[in-house]
């Protein structure tokens, strides 16, 4: 017989979501237990160990804000952190808070189910652990499910094949290797440039060229961090009343009522600067194509000079919509295609044929190398949700409901699966966000409800089907007015052979959605069935 762990709620993930709803629900006196794949804290900055990995978004502001203590004591080495760095953090969060004595590693769950009679979620790990609790906090992560295209003959391949978001912890040398890149996303252009300082030679392929804007980083000196720590409550505050939860300065200016010396003088500026604020110059970047593609010249522009060979140039200029993919923040990455051993291979009209045991075979030509890395993304948003076997009510699975694209209220929870939460699920802002932000707001909003039910004495809740269609309809005409939903991205699963074509994540704004969330517990769960 197997012994059944009975909780008060059970988490699944071990990252800043995780471990922060465990902190809120351990000051209501619940009893919880986190369940984590991994043999560690840190979720996205546990898995994703490639060289180069760093955040985007800066590190005084990707941090956490609902302790003053945390905020004041921890510093900030670099204005973006490196992954070791932002793993420290999330190790210094777990022993700060003694979160890890009730944190189970190594625990991927394979099933969670819904009974209907006990009212109670039953959760079974790989190993055949099991759990039940009333409630289960789904906090996976948007970009943790890695994607794994499949290549015939991958399997016959001799040397080692690497997926950015499956990363080694003893890490990779490749001194000496012939390496081959496949894929040319954030996680490659972060880590392209370090990789061919290793490698003997490095032969990139390329099926969609992307658009990086260099991030200019740097140390953070002490009379900085001291001013950031005097002021945090108003940037904190201030980021807040962003679209994306991040203070950077976004322009109520049009690019198109705009001359072009103004908008190559705002461009550059910001250029300059670094970082993802360069789309804010102009309010109409993201919704007017013609507006986009000033910016998206100025970057080719950029390309083309950084670049020696032309052709290789032209190869690395994206013809797509700038901001469309998620855009990326390089360190080197047009520079280092003018080093001697590293070769462009464009597979966007003829895709790699197959990989060989000795290595990749594109346009009928074998590229022989020793290691090859897969900087081939995720699963984004649904993925990791669906690799777990999700039961609701009548047996019904998640998967099996997301037949067709991702379907849940304001993407905190699902119709048909009571007492279900996900932190940052799809029709959430989430990855349109600075994500810990957006993570605080998901796990402070369910702990209140889980307080607010049992105040009330009720033990379950659902969403109800009109105020999901509702939400799903309004995320779907939100995401149409803007030019993100455009292209083939990983925001409409597009990266994902079969997945259906739904633009996922909620592009209406932090601002906006908190209204929405908080009008929705203050009305005593609009949209939800309590019972
Ligand atoms: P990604 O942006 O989805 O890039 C994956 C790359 O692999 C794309 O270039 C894709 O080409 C290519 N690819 C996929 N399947 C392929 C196939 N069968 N043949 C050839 N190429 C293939 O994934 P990612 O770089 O891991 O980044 C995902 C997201 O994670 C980012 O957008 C960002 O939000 C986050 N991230 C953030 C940071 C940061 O904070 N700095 C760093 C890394 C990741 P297509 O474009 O043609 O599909």
């Amino acid at each position: 017989m197997v012994e059944i762990k009975n909780f008060d709620v059970m988490v699944v993930g071990a990252g800043f979501g995780g471990m922060y709803m465990l902190h809120k629900l351990r000051q209501q006196g619940l009893k919880v237990r986190v369940l984590e794949a991994g043999d560690g804290v840190g979720g996205t900055w546990y898995w994703n160990r490639y060289p180069g990995a760093r955040c985007d978004v800066e590190s005084v502001q990707y941090s956490l804000q609902f302790d003053d203590d945390l905020e004041q004591e921890w510093n900030w080495s670099e204005r973006y952190a490196a992954q070791p760095e932002i793993l420290r953090y999330a190790n210094h969060v777990a022993d700060r808070f003694d979160l890890r004595r009730d944190i189970q590693f190594n625990a991927r769950v394979s099933s969670a189910k819904y009974n209907e009679s006990a009212k109670t979620w039953s959760l079974t790990t790989e190993e055949g652990e099991q759990f039940e609790a009333p409630f289960c906090v789904m906090a996976l992560g948007c970009l943790s499910a890695p994607n794994h295209p499949h290549f015939d003959g991958a399997e016959n391949f001799k040397g080692p094949i690497y997926h950015t978001g499956e990363w080694p912890h003893e890490g990779v040398n490749f001194e000496g290797k012939r390496v081959a890149v496949i894929g040319t996303g954030s996680s490659a252009i972060q880590s392209i440039p370090i990789i061919a300082k290793q490698a003997k030679s490095l032969t990139v392929f390329q099926r969609t060229a992307n658009y990086a804007i260099p991030a200019n980083n740097h140390n953070l000196d002490d009379d900085y961090i001291a001013e950031i720590k005097k002021t945090y409550k108003q940037l904190r505050a201030y980021a807040k009343t962003m679209p994306t939860g991040v203070a950077f300065d976004f322009r109520d200016i049009a690019a198109l009522e705009s001359t072009d010396e103004e908008r190559r003088t705002e461009y550059q500026k910001r250029w300059d600067r670094g970082g993802l604020s360069f789309l804010g110059g102009f309010k109409d970047l993201l919704f007017v194509k013609e507006a986009n593609d000033t910016a998206a010249e100025f970057v080719r522009e950029k390309i083309r000079s950084l670049v020696d060979d032309p052709k290789v140039a032209d190869m690395l200029c994206p013809e797509n919509i700038i901001g469309c993919k998620r855009l990326c923040v390089d360190i080197g990455y047009y520079q280092t295609y003018n080093l001697p051993h590293v070769k462009l291979i464009d597979v966007s009209k003829n895709p790699i044929q197959r990989i060989t045991s000795k290595g990749v075979l594109a346009h009928d030509i074998e590229t022989e190398v020793d290691t090859i890395v897969f900087a081939t993304g995720f699963d984004a948003m649904t993925g990791a949700l669906n690799r777990i076997n999700i039961e609701g009510r009548n047996g019904r699975q998640l998967r099996e409901k997301w037949h067709g694209g991702a379907r849940s209220y304001l993407g905190l929870a699902i119709a048909g699966f009571p007492n279900l939460f996900t932190v940052t699920g799809p029709g959430s802002p989430s990855v349109l966000t600075n994500m810990l932000p957006s993570i605080e707001q998901h796990v402070e909003w369910i702990d209140r409800c889980i307080s607010d039910l049992r105040k009330s004495g009720k033990t379950e809740i659902e969403a109800e089907v009109v105020a999901e269609n509702n939400w799903v309809d309004h995320v779907n005409e939100t995401a149409e007015l803007s030019l993100r939903s455009v292209c083939s991205s990983w925001y409409v699963g597009a990266n994902v052979p079969g997945k259906p074509r739904v633009f996922m994540p909620y592009i209406g704004g932090f601002p906006r959605y908190v209204a929405k969330c908080e009008d929705v517990a203050s009305k005593e769960y609009d949209g939800f069935q309590l019972s």
